[in-house]
């Protein structure tokens, strides 16, 4: 059951170029309704331009051959395909690539496009704010602080930015960028409904990561969205969660055990934990022995992530990554909750776009 929620939202602050023309590409079918409605054009005109957009992966309007010069040269004064901006893209040896999009006000933000050799899937990383306030002490977005939100168009944006330089269509998607989605509900689960009825991806195949903000994982869950939710928990004990992510003094980890279960008891969908690997901080024996105790008895996978350095500024890095045996071992004993633990795969690390790496946007 999907609810249509953006018929009656009508066209709300659109991106608009540095000229003042609204930017098309990220709006939504209803949107562009109401954009061609202002522009005096019928409503089939929105379809026309929807498909150019989300089927053909159009980058300027005179490529919308089916529409007639006269309207093309009117749209053009009025409108642009997008407002995003591709400011760097870096390819790493593996693949992976990693877009610095700037935004219209001049800010800067990062998405991701990763492919794995075994799998014909690709799978874009995308972010929901510019900064972010939770402050994770591991994390090169968190270090920087908070900004501004990004609306629903220019996270869906990012997905077409990427499909249009790539030519490459993306399957999968993960809230896993810059930001904290559920600090951003109402434009994530906006977006999620553009990403599945324009884009083409489906429920199944997006993945919301949250430090934990419970009113958030309410806010979705009540959403009906069949998307996956990824709980960054990092330590399954209160002294070191709240070291390492601050915001678990305002939402408990007995508190967010019980809203996973919710989750899971109302989406019928399993979730995901995600848990950092710090060497000699989260990455301790009994750790692993205290996880598999807490998430016992929630239907989950473990997702385990060796950390990915990121630097003070005196260049030396924040944390140690466990070597691979300790990690082996963490595993192995995470495992005894009878749950699938995986060890992340690590993708882009030469070009700086892993996880929790996603903050060059901020040097220039
Ligand atoms: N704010 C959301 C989503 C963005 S971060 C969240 O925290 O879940 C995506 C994932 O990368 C999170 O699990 C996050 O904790 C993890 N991460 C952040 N910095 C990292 C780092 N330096 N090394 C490894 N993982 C990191
Ligand atoms: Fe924000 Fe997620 Fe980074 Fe924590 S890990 S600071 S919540 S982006």
């Amino acid at each position: 059951m999907t609810k249509n929620n953006d018929i009656e939202r009508g066209l709300k602050d659109p991106a608009r170029d540095k000229s003042g023309r609204i930017a098309l590409s990220g709006l939504s079918l209803a949107q562009l309704k109401a954009f061609v409605k202002s522009i005096g054009e019928p409503a089939f005109r929105a379809d026309q331009i929807h498909s150019w957009i989300y089927a053909k992966w159009a980058g300027s309007i005179d490529e919308m051959t089916n529409l007639s010069a006269d309207l093309r040269k009117r749209l053009n004064e009025a409108a642009c395909v997008s407002a995003l901006e591709i400011a760097t893209l870096k390819v790493s040896r593996d693949g992976t690539r990693k877009y610095l999009f700037r935004l219209p006000d001049g800010k800067l933000v990062e998405s991701v496009l990763m492919s794995f050799q075994d799998r014909d899937t690709l799978s874009a990383c995308v972010s929901s704010q510019v900064g972010c306030a939770v402050g994770c002490t591991f994390c090169a977005t968190g270090y920087l602080g908070f900004m501004r939100n990004l609306t629903a168009q220019e996270i869906v944006d990012q997905v077409l930015a990427i499909q249009r330089e790539s030519g490459q269509r993306i399957s999968n998607l993960v809230y896993m960028g810059q930001g904290e989605p559920l600090l951003n509900t109402e434009n994530v689960i906006e977006s999620i409904f553009t990403m599945q009825q324009s884009v083409g991806i489906g429920g199944r195949h997006i993945t919301v990561s949250t430090s934990g903000i419970i009113p958030g994982i309410e806010q979705l869950q009540k959403e009906n969205l069949s998307v996956t939710l990824a709980l960054s928990l990092h330590a399954p004990d209160t002294k070191t969660r709240e070291e390492v992510v601050p915001i678990t003094k305002k939402y408990s980890i007995a508190d967010l055990m019980k809203s996973l279960k919710d989750y899971v008891h109302t989406t019928g969908r399993r979730v995901t934990i995600e848990y950092v690997l710090l060497k000699d901080v989260t990455d301790r024996p009994e750790q692993a022995i205290e996880l598999a105790e807490l998430v016992r008895d929630i239907h989950c996978n473990i997702n385990l992530i060796p950390y990915n350095p990121t630097y003070n500024e005196d260049g030396t890095a924040l944390y140690d990554r466990p070597s691979r045996e300790a990690q082996w071992k963490f595993k192995e004993l995470a495992e005894r909750s009878g749950k699938t633990v995986t060890i992340r795969l690590e993708r882009g690390t030469d070009i700086e776009a892993a996880c929790g790496q996603l903050h060059n946007a901020f040097k220039e």
